[in-house]
């Protein structure tokens, strides 16, 4: 065990015996920067729904395309098509490794000359605002998903159908601003849910049909408020709330804040887990500092957005599965073995510092290769001439490492300085994670850009909007509506959203008001939900007397993501299932 201070915050950290056993079986030396600022610093690379207009760079091509990438910057951006096509030799911007110069500095002159995807897609039907969104059809603003149909506004969901504005959502259809819930339907309003159908305002049930503003609940139907109601009582009670009306909606979500916070809190969300720290996590063996992470994950820490098989992973994620021994990566998955700071990397083996690669392996350096064999900076190199670089590569990289402006030294073994990235730091989901603000994050050396204004004419105010579902009619989808926080929040406000004739569709069939804010100010009160990625040591707050703890007040201690601050009452394991169960 040793104690380190980060470059970057200067805190101090701990490297672990077994965080020593890792870095020594994938060979690299241990970190310099303590794990939330690795994290960061990998976030800082990561864009999911910031997407911008510029021109298409494919040489023929002229037309305005939709990009993640910010015009601002000097790139070469094509079309996903024009970039997936035989029309353009990636090896052809290869270069010798030039041993006067740091890594980093070679590989950013690579990344400003060769073409860039666009949109990090492969399969993407009539879905051209969908970013990181594997097998997408007609969807709309919907990023780090998969598989997923008529969905808008959503963030990190998977197997989704005609659903609209949900965040961390597995398995569901017909949903509508839920936060952390699975295998739903028609499940609206609700939070940290499993298996419930037709229900409103749910917290942290399962297997519910036909409830309403209920906690903590398991299997049961024609609940509201937590009480039980005969089917007939259910349905006149519930056919007494004007749900198309906005006010309504409101004042339910305010009574529902309300219920949530007097509602027992388990100390994690873990289904399934053994010997593992962290939240939101199922099926996880060994996991330390995980979240959000379902299916398989194995001996993994200080990792997030980690989905089925995942076996010896450090620093990894988001969007990643199918691999093992991955080290600081994301978006990298499915096959994979053995690659260290990578992301959108697919099917490969043995790739390091490489970005966008697919079928490939031992690679380092690279961008934008498909079934190649050892590479450097994407110039090709025989097996022996490959074996016999790397570790000169290596050694130069350590003693000529990169400097970034506020000081800090990137040798072998870190990932790429966020300062390199394309992105600015509130473009990124580094903001969604660890917010801050303009002046934090220009002390802190991040790049941060101001949103350009939209060029939209607004036609209608958000608070001018007829009160019900009821009085909207298709020509809604004209206007250009101005967002209630009017740019004001410090959220990310675009200032004016527009309803889409698909989505206004989908509010009709669900039976609900328009939302009254723009989608970033609607993603970020989701993301509010849901609890940071961080752990505090606590006890369980259970005094009653029932329990195997008797008269006095339990004493287990745990992990916990809600900080002591908070006012939730967070229970242990044991007395969560006594009193939920
Ligand atoms: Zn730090
Ligand atoms: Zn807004
Ligand atoms: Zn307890
Ligand atoms: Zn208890």
């Amino acid at each position: 065990m040793e104690t380190k201070i980060c470059q970057n915050c200067n805190n101090k950290f701990v490297i672990e015996k077994e965080d020593f056993n890792f870095y020594e079986k994938i060979k690299v030396p241990p970190p310099t920067f303590c794990p939330e600022c690795r994290n960061v610093r990998r976030l800082c690379w990561r864009n999911e729904m910031s997407l911008f207009k510029r021109k298409c760079d494919a040489p023929g091509h002229d037309e305005i395309i939709i990009s993640f990438l910010p015009p601002e910057e000097k790139l070469v951006v094509y079309d996903s098509k024009a970039w997936w096509s035989d029309g353009w030799d990636s090896l052809s911007y290869g270069k010798k490794y030039d041993f006067s110069k740091p890594f980093f500095k070679q590989w950013k002159d690579l990344r400003d000359n060769i073409p860039l995807q666009a949109l990090s897609n492969i399969t993407a039907t009539n879905s051209d605002y969908c970013n990181v969104a594997e097998a997408s059809k007609d969807s709309y603003m919907c990023s780090a998903s998969w598989k997923i149909e008529k969905t808008f506004y959503s963030n990190r969901i998977t197997e989704v159908k005609d659903s609209s504005d949900l965040y961390i959502i597995y398995r569901s259809e017909l949903c509508y601003e839920d936060v952390l819930c699975s295998d739903s339907y028609r499940l609206l309003y609700s939070l940290n849910c499993k298996s419930c159908v037709d229900s409103y305002f749910l917290y942290d049930c399962v297997g519910c049909t036909d409830c309403f503003g209920c906690s903590n609940l398991r299997n049961k139907s024609y609940c509201m408020w937590n009480q039980q109601f005969s089917r007939d009582e259910y349905l006149s009670r519930l056919a007494k709330y004007s749900l198309r009306d906005y006010k309504v909606i409101s004042e339910l979500k305010e009574k529902f804040r309300e219920l949530c916070l007097q509602s027992l809190h388990r100390f994690t969300i873990q289904i399934k887990t053994v010997n593992s720290t962290g939240d939101n996590l199922e099926s996880t063996k060994n996991c330390k500092m995980c979240f959000d992470a379902s299916g398989k994950i194995e001996d993994v820490k200080y990792s997030h957005w980690l989905a089925i098989d995942a076996k010896d992973a450090y620093d990894s994620g988001p969007g990643v599965g199918q691999a093992e021994l991955v080290y600081d990566v994301f978006d990298t998955g499915i096959g994979n073995f053995r690659n260290l700071f990578t992301s959108v990397v697919y099917s490969s083996n043995e790739i390091e510092y490489s970005f966008n690669c697919h079928g490939c392996s031992s690679l380092f350096g690279c961008i934008g290769l498909r079934s190649k064999k050892y590479c450097i900076l994407n110039k090709q190199y025989t097996k022996e001439e490959y074996e016999l670089l790397i570790p000169k590569i290596k050694e130069q990289m350590n003693e000529m490492p990169y400097k970034d402006k506020k000081g800090r030294v990137y040798k072998y073994g870190e990932f790429f300085p966020a300062e390199l990235s394309p992105f600015a730091y509130n473009e990124t989901v580094a903001q969604d994670y660890f917010p801050i603000t303009k002046e934090e994050a220009e002390d802190m050396g991040y790049r941060w850009r101001e949103k350009t204004k939209t060029e939209y004419k607004i036609s209608i105010d958000a608070k001018d909007l007829p009160d019900s579902l009821n009085d909207i009619d298709d020509s809604i989808t004209k206007e250009v509506i101005r967002c209630l926080h009017d740019g004001k929040c410090n959220d990310r406000c675009a200032g004016a959203y527009k309803i889409l004739e698909d989505e206004l569709n989908l509010y009709c069939r669900l039976g609900v008001p328009l939302p009254r804010l723009c989608f970033g100010c609607r993603h970020d009160e989701r993301l509010k939900m849901r609890n940071p990625m961080k752990l505090w040591h606590r006890s369980c707050m259970c005094d009653k007397k029932n329990h195997f703890h008797g008269a006095e007040k339990c004493k287990t201690e745990f992990e916990t993501s809600y900080s002591p601050d908070r006012p939730e009452i967070v229970y242990c394991e044991k007395c969560y299932q006594q009193e939920v169960y």
